[in-house]
């Protein structure tokens, strides 16, 4: 027997995924706003998103031949935590993704578990192919077109009931399935996103909607960006670690959102002051970040982050680990704290003012 489109969504919630839908597998019209994006430069240095790998985001075939649906879920990851402070001088910030463990195997085995039960349901051969975040996908507009939310002013999914917290993946099908009905949008005339953004990464279009500038964005310059940060925007920072909540905080449809009790994404993050994170080695950040998205960065991008956290703080007792830092062979971490200690001054003359 066939398996249906309510069969498929039961079995992704006994999953674990809270969200689901079916998005027709065929062109996806937002390319071309995807490509404008790419061509104005705001993809900053993220050249998986503008070489041939962009534009295999036009067509979810170019990923399995004779793809018929797509099945889209999401998984929530809010979860209580005391280092999602948007301006913590003192441990720094880190986001709210990044508080569990690395979402990538976690959603991976949920699909492929899904495609087990949808094999044991469906009385035909079909072919499939697993999705989280690395393929060449559009998986937000994918989201939408399956119903689970619209894309709201900061870029993100939001889905009425839950917000915008949670992870997306996709499951692609050789098995034709009813699509689901896109929401409607429902930013209405609110730009808290726009205007709370501290680097005004979030550019509004004449015709209602943003576009993310990945170059100003404190959640692509902490995480992606490799090297110093650029002329002023070290500042910008502030606090951040790794990523950057605000737009999200902000908005009002996340006002109410769910918590999640899922196990794999409670957070695992001690709250270190950023003192005693400048003074990690590499073995302690392995221990701490192995499994963690914040392993992204690696231990060089994630001290050249305490650095400028612990420069933009103003605090004195910053002073000391940041001329340690300066002092590391690691030429980016070394260059981080020099420009961060930059900000404090000749220490005498702060001693001298102080008295
Ligand atoms: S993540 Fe932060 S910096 Fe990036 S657009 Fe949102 S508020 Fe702005
Ligand atoms: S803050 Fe307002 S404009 Fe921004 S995504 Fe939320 S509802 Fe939309």
């Amino acid at each position: 027997m066939a398996i249906s489109e309510i069969q498929i969504k039961e079995l992704a919630a006994q999953c674990g995924f809270e969200l689901a839908g079916v998005a027709p597998a065929g062109p996806l019209i937002d390319y071309s706003r995807f490509a404008q994006w790419g061509e104005a430069g705001m993809a900053g240095g993220m050249a998986y998103l503008t070489d041939h790998r962009g534009e295999m985001r036009s067509d979810p075939s170019s990923l399995l031949p004779h793809v018929q649906s797509i099945i889209c879920v999401g998984k929530l990851y809010n979860a209580p935590s005391d280092r999602v402070k948007n301006a913590d001088p003192v441990h720094g910030t880190i986001s709210r993704y990044a508080q569990g463990e690395d979402y990538h195997e976690v959603l991976r085995g949920g699909l492929k578990a899904l495609v087990a039960k949808i094999a044991a349901v469906h009385g035909e051969p079909f072919g499939s192919r697993v999705c989280v975040d690395t393929a060449p996908l559009l998986e937000r507009s994918l989201a939408r077109a399956a119903g689970l939310g619209w894309i709201g002013r900061n870029t993100c999914l939001i889905n009425q009931s839950s917000g915008s917290w949670f992870f997306l993946g996709e499951l692609l099908l050789t098995i034709p399935l009813a699509p689901d009905t896109p929401p409607p949008d429902r930013c209405g005339t609110c730009r808290r996103c726009i205007d709370a953004c501290p680097t005004n990464a979030l550019i509004p279009t004449d015709k209602g909607g943003s576009f993310l500038d990945a170059r100003l964005c404190i959640s692509y310059l902490t995480i992606e960006h490799r090297g110093d940060l650029p002329p002023g925007m070290s500042d910008a920072t502030g606090s951040h670690l790794f990523g950057c909540d605000i737009c999200q905080e902000v908005c009002p449809w996340n006002r109410r959102a769910p918590i999640t009790e899922d196990p794999a994404f409670q957070s695992k993050i001690p709250t270190t002051s950023l003192v005693d994170l400048a003074a990690y080695s590499d073995d302690d950040f392995a221990h701490t970040f192995r499994r963690s998205p914040v392993w992204r960065t690696k231990y060089s991008g994630f001290l050249r982050n305490v650095a400028v956290a612990m420069g933009n703080s103003g605090e004195e007792g910053m002073r000391e680990p940041l001329q340690i830092l300066a002092e590391s062979t690691d030429p980016q971490i070394a260059s981080a704290a020099r420009h961060a200690l930059e900000r404090f001054g000749p220490a005498q003359q702060v001693c001298a003012e102080s008295q």
